[in-house]
């Protein structure tokens, strides 16, 4: 059976410039990674502008076929990849993190291979006939970045390969391992140059997505690199889709019950210790349950341990680098300073040698504190009570992005209501952040355009091409 350290071995580099990458909860070295830049971008691209005639030229049956048993090599190699994953990145095994991460890599393969792609009869009444097809695009360069290092490089591959594309994936300079791992294992089974990594930072992924060679980028990251990224593509009209930064609100409304929803809550916030573009970042909760409702998330919080990644016991982690952590630092001080009341946590170590920040919750918080209208993404939540219901509505659209939001009610009726008005690509009813291989993803405002997941999501990684007659 392989291990992380046959599987380390495999991506280590041989010869060439490399680094070390050091495990951010322990500060011990995990491996060492290789440095590339433009000329192996250059190799990739050549690798994958050859390659994919022949995967093109494949049935869809045959590359769902390889696709299928891509996420078999994958669960074979589950356990090793989980650990790799735990130490670079710093998740947990167990909870919503390291396991569950590799888990939905092969679930996702398995559901994307197993999408039907039948030829679109758009019209066909005795006068007029027209069929829509979906064509391969030819080469999508794939930009991740370290939050979920293997399911998002996954969410963009799979869809990519199964339409005939030949891909050229960038990981995040801050999670390389994790990225060069998850490839290594998906190219013991995909014909050669169908799935090429490179490695780099900033320089790698602007000179990729401003290559003429893409047809699609498929991007998950930051709003300011998106924005660079939609003017680089400018030059070759390159398709894009960009699952960029949010800040979901959640909005809870009078009637709920708040120690039923108290973990559903948690989790949606939580998450990969708050490190999840779609998770709960500003809550919202009616004054008649408020307090209820903060007591309960206090009682669920205080009881879910973080520590280091490889215990089994912990389902909460570090945070994945510094950068990271200052931010959450700093947004938290803020909402101390703006008078917040501090439920838990707030206290962090700051000489410890892990990223570790403790979980935070602080309530009776200004709608306009800085902890509430920038994206902490780690783990601590500002909680605002409200009275008024549109005032509530109008705060959650009240930023600039719109990736997710969340409506909880014992109301269905009146849950659904509310979401129609709330501008976000997905409004969750008592729950946050669950995503599915077969529900369209995507978000609005700056949070990006285009869809993933599900039928929509492979059309997006193809060209349409109508035959007329
Ligand atoms: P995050 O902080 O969420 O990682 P970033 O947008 O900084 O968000 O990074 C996401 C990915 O984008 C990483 O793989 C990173 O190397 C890459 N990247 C950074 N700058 C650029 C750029 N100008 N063009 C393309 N990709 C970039």
């Amino acid at each position: 059976m392989e291990t992380y350290q046959t599987l380390l071995k495999q991506i280590t580099p041989e010869t060439g410039t490399s680094r070390e990458v050091l495990d951010p909860a322990t500060g011990e070295v995990v491996g060492s990674a290789p440095v590339q830049g433009i000329p192996e971008l250059e190799q990739a691209i050549d690798r994958a502008v050859a390659a994919q005639p022949a995967w093109a030229a494949r049935s869809h049956e045959e590359r769902s076929a390889i696709l299928n048993r891509v996420a078999d090599a994958i669960d074979a190699s589950s356990e090793a990849l989980v650990e790799l994953l735990s130490r670079e990145q710093g998740k947990p095994l167990n909870g919503p993190n390291a396991r569950f991460e590799v888990g939905a890599c092969s679930a996702w393969l398995r559901s994307t291979a197993a999408i039907p792609m039948p030829v679109e009869v758009v019209i066909d009444d005795g006068e007029s006939y027209a069929e829509l097809h979906y064509r391969p695009v030819g080469v999508v360069g794939v930009i991740t970045p370290w939050n979920w290092p293997m399911m998002i490089a996954i969410w963009q591959i799979a869809p990519a390969l199964r339409m005939g594309n030949t891909v050229v994936a960038k990981p995040s300079e801050y999670t390389t391992l994790s990225g060069l791992a998850l490839i290594e294992v998906m190219n013991s089974v995909l014909p050669d140059g169908v799935l090429t990594a490179v490695v780099g930072a900033g320089d790698v992924g602007a000179a990729l997505s401003a290559h003429p060679a893409f047809g699609k980028i498929m991007f998950t990251g930051s709003t300011a690199t998106g924005k660079r990224i939609i003017e680089a593509s400018a030059g070759n009209v390159t398709r894009l889709t960009l699952e960029l930064g949010g800040n979901d609100a959640g909005i809870v409304l009078p009637d709920v019950d708040p120690q039923a929803i108290a973990e559903d809550l948690f989790w949606g916030a939580f998450i990969n210790t708050g490190q999840t573009c779609a998770a709960l970042k500003r809550l919202y909760v009616h004054d008649d349950v408020y307090d209820a409702v903060c007591e309960a998330l206090t009682a669920v919080a205080s009881a879910t341990p973080m520590g280091v990644g490889l215990d089994e016991a912990n389902v909460l982690g570090p945070l994945q680098n510094r950068m990271q952590w200052d931010v959450v630092d700093r947004l938290v001080e803020e909402a101390k300073a703006g008078g917040g009341r501090v439920l838990l946590g707030g206290d962090p170590d700051r000489e410890a040698i892990g990223n570790f920040y403790p979980t935070t919750l602080v309530a009776d918080l200004d709608p306009q504190n800085p902890l509430v209208i920038e994206e902490q993404f780690g783990p601590a939540l500002p909680i605002v009570r409200y009275t008024d219901l549109e005032e509530a509505i109008a705060l959650a659209n009240g930023l600039d992005v719109g990736l997710g939001a969340s409506v909880w009610s014992a109301d269905a009726a009146a849950a659904r209501a509310v979401a129609a008005r709330i501008q976000a690509g997905t409004v969750w009813i008592n729950s946050h952040g669950g995503v599915h291989p077969m529900i369209p993803f995507g978000g609005v405002k700056s949070s990006g355009y285009g869809l993933e997941f599900g039928s929509a999501g492979l059309k997006s990684v193809s060209l349409p091409q109508v035959i007329n007659g």
